[in-house]
């Protein structure tokens, strides 16, 4: 069969293998015949034609046994192959396609049709897996949060009131508001990405930190809820909260920064069927916002006066946006002297609002609230207006100008058009620049820095001066004071009323002062009280204070009577 010949042969169609093989009979038979008529034409067998009709016979035998292997075998394969495959549809099997030429095209012709079914079947098997894995991912979507791979709002607030709607008897249930503190200072100033790792480490924490049954959810931001079932009610949920604190404030380490977060925790308690889901959220969160209120890094249980306290907040920010309208807030201003002979350097101006039913409130509380309800830019811009406005009725009433420094928030500097506001306020009283300065805290200085530089940089052209207030209080950022275009520093009361029987506080006094020296800074200390704080103030080289000691705030009528009777040294230094 491997001969050219026989390859030959094998290769032809049916038709050419059959006709070769009868053209191959006939020739024999009639040769046969031939032979046996004889030129006598009497039929008289001789061995010879015996022989030859038995070897006709016998490649007519020889023939049919070709036509068996080549077409009936072929044939009887390929019809196993159809039915192997349609019985175990498996269409990866192939017909063999060696044979003679028709039934290698008709195994040919099948084995493409395998080919084509086989295809149609991955893609199939592939869309089938897109489309779930599509499911799968919008499934993680409306539960999951793509940052921490927890579950989200959706989930949180789906479980509360699966929980809350259950049988009455299931166990008491916590929920727990936990907000991270000061996290938009790490975001802002470390970038997104290690917010977010931040952010991850915090969820393995959290996770880590509970039990399997516990629901872990990041409901946005900083923002996590966790829902607990807790089967001695307060007293477990202290220990959790306790043990949550505890975990977070372990220093995390993200690529080459070592922080430290911390968080505040709200937590309120629930039994199955006694209240509906949006009370149970919102007792949650107003224990988060106390916690944030008392100092951070710290959780509180939901109580009823937190309620009260909480509704003085919503009734608060309604008298204070008409206490801004009606312009019954008041400037209180206290002098900065200089601590070699008492002088008069700046009037610090600081807000006051006494408020008919809530009496006075600190500056403190309102200006926080203030920042939160977004009150804060017409709140700012009535302080810098008055401050303007009565540092010019200063000027043509002492006969010289007297510089004031006004606190404003961090909101107002990011709001881009601050340094227009500030401009057309000093040209409106006709002031100049360096009649101001401008007081950020710390904390708020540090972050958003790229935002505010511009804004920074266009006050500073207009002569404004800035001072970081409550120095040393705040989240610290050596690197960006020195690329702040930054004049003075106000050492933090906290370490001032300490010196100088702590000698830990002295020390950072110390170092502040001799930062601003390397830095070409001006210091003004705040809250100098005592007489033996001053003292030593001046022995570490401080050239400004401020602070009871001298003058508490006062009046602008009274400031005036105090700047015109104090043209020499202040009694306090004398
Ligand atoms: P601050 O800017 O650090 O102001 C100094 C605070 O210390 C003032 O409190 C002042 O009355 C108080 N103080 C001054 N001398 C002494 C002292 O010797 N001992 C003690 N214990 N305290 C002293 P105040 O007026 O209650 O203001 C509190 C804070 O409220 C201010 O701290 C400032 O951060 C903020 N604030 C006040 N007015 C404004 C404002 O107009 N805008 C903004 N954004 N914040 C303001
Ligand atoms: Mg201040
Ligand atoms: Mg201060």
């Amino acid at each position: 069969m491997r001969l050219p010949l026989a390859r030959f042969f094998l290769q032809r169609s049916l038709t050419f293998q059959v006709l070769s093989l009868v053209v191959i009979c006939a020739g024999t038979v009639a040769a046969l015949l031939l032979v046996l008529a004889g030129e006598t034409g009497q039929f008289d067998p001789d061995p010879n034609s015996v022989a030859l009709v038995a070897g006709s016979m016998g490649l007519l035998v020889l023939a049919l046994a070709f036509v068996i292997p080549l077409v009936l075998r072929p044939l009887s394969r390929l019809t196993d192959v159809v039915t192997a495959v349609a019985a175990r549809r498996d269409f990866a099997i192939r017909a063999d396609e060696s044979h003679a030429r028709e039934v290698r095209q008709l195994a040919a012709a099948f084995n493409q049709l395998l080919v084509q079914i086989e295809q149609r079947d991955h893609s199939l098997a592939r869309e089938l897996t897109e489309k779930s894995e599509a499911q799968q991912r919008l499934a993680q979507l409306a539960h999951f949060d793509p940052v921490t791979g927890l579950h989200n709002r959706h989930y949180f607030n789906q479980s509360v009131e699966r929980t809350l709607g259950g049988h009455p008897n299931t166990q008491p249930l916590a929920v727990m508001f936990v907000d991270l503190d000061d996290f938009k200072q790490v975001n802002d100033s470390l970038g997104h990405a290690t917010g977010d790792a931040l952010l991850r480490e915090v969820a393995r924490r959290l996770a880590g930190s509970l039990r399997k049954t516990d629901v872990v959810c990041r409901l946005g931001g900083d923002e996590f809820a966790l829902i607990l079932p807790l089967a001695d009610g307060m007293v477990e949920a202290s220990a959790v909260a306790a043990k949550l604190l505890a975990a977070l404030s372990m220093p995390v380490r993200i690529a080459d920064h070592e922080m430290f977060i911390g968080a505040s925790i709200g937590v309120a308690l629930a039994s199955a069927g006694e209240m509906d889901q949006g009370e149970l959220l919102r007792r949650a969160d107003v224990a988060m916002y106390e916690a944030k209120a008392a100092g951070k890094g710290i959780y509180r249980i939901f109580e009823d006066q937190m309620t009260v306290r909480a509704s003085r907040r919503a009734g608060m920010t309604q008298r204070l946006r008409a206490a801004i309208e009606a312009d019954s807030l008041r400037l209180a201003y206290q002098p900065q002297v200089d601590l070699r002979d008492g002088r008069v350097l700046r009037v610090e101006a600081l807000l006051r609002w006494h408020d008919e039913e809530l009496g006075s409130v600190s500056p403190i509380e309102f200006i926080r609230l203030a920042e939160e309800t977004g009150s804060i830019h017409a709140l700012g811009q009535w302080v810098l207006d008055r401050a303007c406005r009565d540092a010019h009725a200063m000027g043509e009433r002492l006969g010289r100008p007297m510089p004031v420094a006004v606190n404003i928030s961090m909101r107002q500097l990011c709001d881009p058009g601050f340094a227009d506001l500030v401009d057309d306020t000093l040209a409106r009283y006709q002031l100049t620049g360096h009649i101001l300065e401008l007081e950020v805290t710390e904390s708020s200085l540090l972050a958003d820095w790229d935002d505010i530089e511009e804004t920074l940089a266009r006050l500073r052209a207009s002569g404004v001066q800035l001072a970081v207030d409550d120095f040393g209080s705040g989240f610290s950022s050596l690197r960006s004071l020195r690329r702040l275009p930054v004049q003075r520093l106000k050492i933090d009361s906290g370490f001032v009323a300490n010196v100088p029987s702590d000698p830990a506080d002295t020390a950072i006094v110390c170092a502040i002062l001799g930062l601003a020296r390397q830095l070409k800074l001006g210091v003004v200390a705040e809250g100098v009280e005592t007489q033996a704080q001053l003292e030593l103030l001046r022995e570490l080289g401080c050239e400004a204070g401020q602070g009871y000691l001298f003058q508490r705030p006062m009046t602008l009528d009274a400031l005036v009577v105090h700047l015109l009777e104090s043209v020499g040294p202040a009694d306090a230094l004398a």
